[in-house]
């Protein structure tokens, strides 16, 4: 199988994938407790996965996924071992300069595909920021956040306490499909820093939905590599 990871790819081969128009996602994630049940990575585990993923199912035109950024902006979680945040300023420096790197390399489809709830008001004002400090046009989502994943999670998810929050229910039915080995369900409780009920998790409820969010990016993904997206984005074209 061709190959969607970025740091494999050879010098010569990013010429061949900007001649075909490629897109290019940055997972954005964290590296943050999850409470006694879920390793500190479930966030970088699910989004990369998430990304490479829906990058292997299209054909018609080549997705790069970067490395994933693996620190985000986790300041509430810091109570909790385990746990790296960076400053704010520093976090959006960071996302700032990736972008500016793969767009000087001729990229004009950038992604960021977000994986952290703390995160999600930084990447949203990446657009805004990168297209009027930077001449950039990038987009932006949170996985969960992505058109048409809303409604199907709602109807797996629901679980007897009605809530699904950090560490609970989804997070922890996708590492049950992901890196069950790294779960521990005896574990599984709503103590402080876990916000829902993990207990109700599932390994096929997680493969669910992790498919889920798998083709609302490849949707996404089409409708950004031919335009739609950024059509319907009107008020970029007014900066750029
Ligand atoms: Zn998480």
């Amino acid at each position: 199988m061709k190959t969607v990871l970025w740091q494999e790819l050879r010098r010569n081969e990013f010429e061949d994938a900007l001649k075909a128009d490629a897109v290019i996602i940055i997972p954005v994630a964290s590296t943050e407790q999850h409470g006694r049940h879920l390793p500190v990575n479930t966030d970088a585990n699910c989004c990369f996965t998430i990304a490479v993923r829906a990058a292997e199912a299209i054909e018609e035109f080549p997705v790069l996924v970067l490395p994933t950024i693996w620190t985000g902006y986790s300041p509430h979680h810091m109570p909790h071992p385990g746990t790296i945040t960076l400053k704010y300023h520093t976090f959006v420096e960071l996302l700032t300069q990736v972008a500016v790197s793969v767009h000087a390399h001729g990229f004009h489809k950038i992604l960021f595909l977000n994986g952290h709830g703390g995160n999600s008001a930084v990447v949203d004002a990446m657009r805004t920021k990168l297209a009027a400090e930077e001449r950039i046009s990038v987009v932006g989502y949170t996985y969960w956040d992505l058109p048409s994943v809303p409604e199907e999670w709602k109807r797996i998810s629901r679980s007897d306490k009605g809530f699904v929050g950090h560490a609970a229910e989804i997070e922890t039915s996708m590492q049950l499909y992901l890196q069950p080995d790294l779960v521990d369900m005896g574990a599984a409780v709503w103590v402080p820093g876990v916000f829902g009920d993990p207990s109700t998790a599932t390994r096929e409820k997680g493969e669910r939905l992790h498919k889920a969010a798998v083709s609302a990016l490849v949707s996404l993904l089409r409708d950004y590599h031919s335009g739609r997206l950024e059509d319907s984005l009107v008020w970029r074209k007014e900066i750029l």
